[in-house]
């Protein structure tokens, strides 16, 4: 069994450049979010389930004409009432997580990257071997966002207000990148996070 590094941070922190230059090293990466979009595609036993959880909770409205769902409102719908995101995660957060797991069981990494963005505010963090933080400059990262995602100021602040601070999720890792600088002064530091991570879990 692969040994399990959470990896989060805040909204366009970099977390996913991170994980990229993680496996540009060969280390298996494995994206919460994605696993989050595939147990909730039609089409499988687990994923009906888990949609008729949904379903039951958040009402039809919630879904389009082909049984898919309409994230970008359940996302707003959660954003605006913790207890219904509470609700969404407590379905949501137990089936990634199994399916994460089983991932890194099978990895022939010696450790694998589990990006996870809610790692510590779900308490995840204290199922991991290690936990790497990504910090990042309010200013800096909504530029970035402004300039690749197209979200407004306002947006990014709402997130940013609703979301830990980096201080605060930072005193919970034991490792932090900060990514203020260039890609290059990215990848160097992940390149010495990776020579730590190995002598520490046996490659
Ligand atoms: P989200 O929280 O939305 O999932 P994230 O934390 O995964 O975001 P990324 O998607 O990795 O963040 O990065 C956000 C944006 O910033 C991306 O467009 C990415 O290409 C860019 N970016 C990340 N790091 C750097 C960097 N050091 N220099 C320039 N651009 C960067």
């Amino acid at each position: 069994m692969a040994a399990r590094v959470g990896l989060t941070g805040g909204i366009g922190s970099g977390k996913t450049t991170v994980a990229g230059c993680f496996a540009g090293l060969g280390v298996q990466a494995i994206d919460a979010d994605r696993i989050g979009r595939d147990i909730t595609e039609p089409g499988s036993a687990q994923s009906e389930q888990i949609l008729a959880q949904i379903l039951e909770h958040f009402g039809r409205a919630i879904m389009d004409s082909q049984g898919r769902l309409k994230r970008k409102q359940l996302g707003q719908m959660v954003f605006n009432s913790p207890q219904k995101r509470k609700l969404l995660e407590s379905i949501l957060h137990p089936p990634i997580l199994d399916k994460m797991f089983a991932q890194c069981q099978k990895s022939k990494s010696p450790y694998c990257i589990l990006e996870i963005p809610l790692l510590i505010e779900s308490g995840q963090h204290e199922l991991m071997d290690r936990v790497v933080v990504v910090t990042c400059h309010p200013e800096t990262r909504a530029s970035r966002l402004q300039q690749h995602r197209k979200m407004s100021v306002d947006e990014i602040n709402r997130v940013l207000d609703a979301q830990l601070s980096d201080q605060e999720r930072a005193a919970k890792a034991d490792d932090v990148i900060v990514n203020d600088s260039t890609i290059a002064a990215l990848k160097q530091q992940v390149k010495i996070l990776h020579e730590n991570y190995q002598s520490m879990f046996g490659a």
